[in-house]
């Protein structure tokens, strides 16, 4: 294959095909720079290590491949996250499931937190950022996602317990003030999970391979058990899909059923308190 050889940064800039802040995220990732070095050195020569490294990286983003997995993190909640293809790589509209978890604890504060499904611990650890005085847990089914939570507990110095367990398998009867999850729940009949970003994310991330509900139910419906006196639980939640968990939360007896819409107006985040 001929390629131009860019004499400097500013010409690749100009000639990676990418839009430009992709084409500088990838230049930090193989120079090890920031952006703010960039701005100073942007006539600077790629040395020819560099280059063939870069070619690499643009091809692998020009065949579709997430940024975040090709430069490995990922911001969310204002925090940095590592990621790669063993856990979901985290969304905006997940901060709201956060936010609704950070309004609950300004009321309780000391409170013992939940998450389940952790995957990056993107949601376990921007809580006990935020909240330094509640206890939080996290769980995944997965090791290899495990392993990228306590990596990324370890580069933002946050103590949160992990627990490998396939739901509740392995977690305490009766330990949690509050209890938060994004499990999978696209149906696997989504033609989304075969385009875009969806078709480099593991799949059991996505999709509970049933009606896209099945693991609302199994959490709603066992959290009771889980939850301390007047415990509450929240779940992520796909567009489509507020009123059938509502049902599920109504029928395993939370009360105080509510609803949270995201910025586009759709109803994301379901949750209630188990009252005893
Ligand atoms: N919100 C994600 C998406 O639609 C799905 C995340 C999930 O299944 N928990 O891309």
């Amino acid at each position: 294959m001929t390629t131009i050889q860019p004499q400097t940064l500013r010409t690749f800039f100009a000639q990676s095909g990418l839009p430009l802040l992709e084409a500088k995220m990838l230049v930090e990732k193989v120079l090890g720079v920031t952006r703010a070095w960039m701005i100073t050195h942007d006539t600077d020569r790629i040395a020819d290590k560099d280059w063939a490294l870069l070619q690499i990286l643009v091809q692998r983003r020009l065949q579709g491949e997430p940024m975040a997995y090709i430069v490995g993190k990922r911001e969310f909640m204002g925090l940095d996250f590592s990621v790669n293809p063993s856990v979901l790589i985290p969304r905006p509209d997940t901060e709201i499931l956060v936010e609704t978890a950070l309004a609950f604890l300004e009321k309780y504060p000391t409170a013992s937190v939940l998450d389940m499904g952790t995957g990056s611990g993107a949601i376990a650890l921007s809580i006990a950022y935020h909240c330094p005085t509640a206890s939080v847990v996290a769980s995944d089914v997965s090791e290899a996602a495990l392993s990228v939570a306590k990596q990324n507990a370890l580069q933002l110095n946050q103590s949160v317990q992990f627990i490998q367990s396939d739901w509740f398998s392995q977690i305490p009867k009766q330990s949690f003030h509050l209890i938060v999850s994004n499990p999978p729940y696209i149906h696997p009949d989504d033609i989304h999970l075969s385009q875009g970003d969806l078709r480099f994310e593991p799949l059991s991330a996505l999709t509970d391979f049933s009606d896209g509900l099945s693991c609302y139910r199994t959490i709603i419906q066992q959290a009771p058990l889980y939850l301390k006196e007047n415990g509450a639980l929240y779940v992520e939640h796909g567009w489509d899909q507020a009123e059938s968990i509502r049902k599920i939360l109504y029928e395993a007896g939370f009360s105080n059923i509510s609803s949270i819409k995201d910025l586009s107006g759709i109803e994301r985040v379901s949750g209630g308190v188990f009252l005893v």
